[in-house]
């Protein structure tokens, strides 16, 4: 030892606590072998940005950065959901990360449950564009961690699916809004005042008129996904879209909960309305005005002989079914028949592998079950696993609900082939 380091060393023992000066000598020890750790990696967690969630964050005593999602909360009811996660990791070049998840327990119909075992997978991009999936680690105990590497800009965007912004739907509507076959119509407002848009694609005097709607819950980001494929197919101008334009048109709601998308919340609207909920009675236009205006939308197209045929409403969960809602009808034998038929359709010429519910199943106040029980509309919920698509044996990118999309223009005209409403 050098005369200057003994010095040195001596100083320090004698001026400063036990605990600080071991931790000193472990440093000094080990030189640049330091354990690299999140907390010492990265630098802030950015939610300033279009559908980032909401979160804070802290490094635990191993250094891990734990983020902790924030609840959104359901009106006059104990229920809460968090789970949309989006946010961008600012580090330092090529390090390694190994983050946690918290507050997963969602409560829904007044039990909390994880939604853990949902988030198997998750996304990632250096420039929230381009993304790629990886798998999560899910333990029995439902922790949700990940190691990941940043990029050699230090920036990595996270995310539990592939977004798609507000941004994303202005773009679609400026590229298609002149097209001939194209009217977009606003049908009224959010709470906090975006425009709601109507989308219909096709001909007026088609014989046929499907209706979709998505982004009731604005985590679900595969339902946008989906319409931009459909959409996409149906303006192809080929002979496959030129034929089934002569069979129906589509309108689509594409963004019920604008509000919610912005924000980065899970799954209410900001006046803590679910807008997948109380469709058995008239929408509330103070609590729910996005539903309030799609069904007086939906009431004039009936007055006006044009009600759709079939609606369906698109989602994400963890599960994928076709949710087939048996609501107190006296057609219900039929309504099952035809949804049976879409089933099969959707298992001949898309991915669809993982069925529909069983014959007890009803989930009331759904747009599935309401607009079946209160409109005499062939309805239902359709969900698409977040984390695993069984038919290709892939997790989900957009890239995959686009497909889906396209193929949907094979499924309709299918249906309306067999099934004459
Ligand atoms: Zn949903």
């Amino acid at each position: 030892m050098t005369l200057l380091r003994s010095v040195l060393t001596i100083a320090i023992l004698l001026a400063c606590p036990r605990a600080i000066c071991k931790s000193q000598v472990a440093l000094a020890q080990s030189g640049t072998n330091a354990k690299a750790t999140s907390s010492t990696v990265v630098d802030f967690v950015d939610t300033s940005f279009e559908n980032a969630s909401p979160l804070w964050y802290e490094f635990d005593s191993e250094g891990t950065l734990q983020l902790y999602l924030v609840y959104d909360h359901e009106r006059s009811s104990p229920n809460r959901a968090a789970g949309h996660f989006h946010f961008k990791i600012n580090g330092k070049p090529n390090a390694k990360v190994q983050l946690e998840l918290n507050h997963l327990n969602n409560v829904w119909n007044g039990t909390a449950a994880s939604v853990a075992q949902e988030m198997k997978s998750a996304v990632i991009s250096e420039d929230g564009r381009a993304w790629t999936s990886v798998a999560t680690n899910v333990s029995k105990d439902n922790r949700v961690t990940m190691q990941l590497m940043l990029p050699q800009s230090g920036e990595l965007f996270v995310a539990r699916v592939e977004p798609y912004r507000i941004s994303d739907l202005d773009r679609l509507l400026v590229s298609i809004k002149n097209h001939a076959l194209v009217k977009v119509d606003v049908i009224g407002k959010t709470h906090e005042g975006r425009p709601l848009e109507i989308v219909q694609i096709g001909k007026e005097n088609a014989p046929h008129r499907v209706f979709l709607r998505a982004r009731a819950h604005p985590w679900e980001a595969g339902g946008n996904w989906i319409l931009e494929g459909l959409i996409a197919r149906l303006l192809q101008d080929d002979p496959v879209a030129n034929r089934c334009l002569e069979k129906y048109s589509v309108t689509v709601l594409p963004m019920a909960n604008k509000d919610g998308v912005a924000r980065g919340r899970t799954r209410f609207n900001m006046l803590g309305k679910d807008l997948n909920r109380n469709w058995d009675k008239p929408a509330d236009p103070l609590l729910a005005p996005e539903n309030g205006a799609l069904e007086k939308w939906l009431e004039s197209m009936i007055e006006q002989s044009r009600a759709p045929h079939l609606a369906i409403e698109l989602h994400n969960d963890g599960n994928g079914k076709l949710h087939i809602s048996r609501p107190p009808i006296p057609k219900l034998g039929q309504h099952v028949e035809r949804m049976r038929v879409l089933e099969s359709l959707l298992r001949r010429y898309t991915w669809f592998t993982e069925g529909s519910t069983d014959g007890a199943f009803r989930n009331s106040g759904t747009l599935g079950d309401g607009w079946l029980e209160r409109y005499g509309i062939d309805s239902a919920v359709h969900e698409f696993n977040c984390h695993w698509i069984a038919g290709i044996s892939e997790r989900p990118l957009g890239k995959h609900w686009k497909h889906y999309g396209e193929q949907l223009v094979f499924v309709f005209e299918d249906y309306f082939d067999n099934v004459k409403p």
